[in-house]
């Protein structure tokens, strides 16, 4: 399906609504029914019609069909964020007694669920290192029941040989899912490659204005049903219309805007590979990435996600150079129109809870300004450090 018809057609159904250009807000919880059989029917249904919104709202309709054919995948769900779709994906698949293969660095929260709540329900979690193969098939165990990925994580962007991964787990009878936030659908899509479940975080290039906190599943259409009929309407994380409405606003320009965000990174990436402060740059397509090939590979291109290692001696140096960025926002999370920095010297690390990531990281977030202005910027910042 070409991108423009998923962009700005699939799932509109103008003619239902006006022709509307635009489709419209169902800002509503209930929809109601002419008599009592047509109601009768329309419980029936609950899933897949206009009922009440925990299991079905046009608005959300809309956006479920655009995701799915962005994804490859037949069918789609939103949840009210990333993580309440990593947790219902993951829950769907596991039982009392089974077993987990995990990346050893998930995104935080994916890191607590499988860590800290699922072994209260008696299911264990391997963490291993998904740069090789080898370790995936080491942790697998009798009762392993999912394989789960995280090509590239969000930090420091190791990645995992998606296919290699997929092939493995299928000759077991293991269920893959992979969070692919990084990538968004346009430079990696992971069920062409024989994973089961994709995760992504709506929150960063999907809403693509850090307007919203979403989450989405993509899953064979049987998959979705099940996980629908289970953790979806039980938990309820279920998207608002409304924030619905945003992301279907957002991916209107979701291929320009990866485009630049991506572009500009590859600008900025060139000028601080060569940047006498910088130790090391951090992304899947950097020519210092030791998987550079395997990037190439399973990945269209990069994105606007990167991280560096500063030559400092001293984290008050890292304060510095971050507080000097006039452009780079201050926080955490990225995907939107501003470029964001977020240091690891930021984030309160305690004995119990130690940040695994050296203290001189610094992840970057290329927004959508001039990537000249940007690399000013960042050139002024190092002369801080
Ligand atoms: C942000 C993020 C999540 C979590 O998504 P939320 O929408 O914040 O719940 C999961 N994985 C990755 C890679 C992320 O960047």
């Amino acid at each position: 399906m070409e991108l423009a018809h998923i962009l700005n057609h699939l799932g509109e159904d103008r003619e239902n609504y006006y022709n509307a250009v635009s489709g419209p807000i169902f800002q509503n919880s209930i929809f109601c029914f002419k008599d009592v059989a047509a109601m009768r029917d329309g419980i029936k249904k609950e899933l897949e019609a206009p009922f009440y919104t925990r299991g079905y709202n046009p608005t959300v309709g809309t956006l479920r069909k655009k995701l799915a054919a962005l994804e490859g995948a037949e069918d789609a769900l939103v949840f009210a964020s990333g993580s309440a779709a990593i947790a219902a994906g993951i829950m769907s698949v596991v039982k009392n007694g089974d077993h987990v293969v995990c990346v050893n660095k998930p995104y935080t929260w994916t890191k607590v669920l499988l860590s800290e709540y699922l072994p209260k329900y008696g299911v264990t979690t391997t963490f291993v290192d998904g740069t090789q193969l080898a370790n995936f098939e080491k942790a697998i165990q009798k009762n392993t029941k999912l394989i789960y990925l995280e090509s590239p994580n969000s930090i420091t962007f190791e990645l995992q040989d998606i296919e290699a991964v997929a092939k493995l787990a299928r000759s077991k009878g293991i269920t893959t899912m992979i969070d692919n936030s990084y990538s968004s659908p346009l430079a990696q899509n992971p069920i062409s490659m024989g994973i089961d479940i994709v995760a992504h975080s709506g929150s960063k290039y999907l809403g693509g204005h850090s307007d919203i906190v979403a989450g989405v599943l993509c899953s064979s259409h049987k998959r979705i049903h099940e996980i629908m009929s289970k953790e979806f309407m039980t938990l309820g994380a279920i998207i608002s219309p409304n924030d619905a409405w945003l992301m279907i606003r957002g991916i209107r320009t979701l291929e320009l805007r990866v485009k630049r965000s991506a572009e500009s990174a590859e600008k900025v990436i060139s000028f601080l590979e060569q940047h006498p402060k910088v130790e090391k740059v951090l992304h899947p397509f950097s020519k210092q990435n030791p998987q550079l090939d395997l990037a190439k590979k399973q990945m269209k291109h990069g994105s606007g996600l990167l991280s560096i290692l500063i030559k400092a001696e001293k984290p008050s140096q890292i304060e510095s150079f971050s507080n000097a960025l006039k452009y780079f926002l201050l926080t955490c999370s990225w995907g939107g129109y501003e470029s964001l920095v977020f240091p690891m010297v930021g984030i309160p690390s305690t004995a119990e809870n130690p940040n695994p990531n050296p203290w001189n990281l610094v992840r970057l977030y290329i927004g959508l300004e001039d990537p000249e202005v940007i690399i000013q910027d960042l050139k002024q910042a190092l002369e801080k450090v």
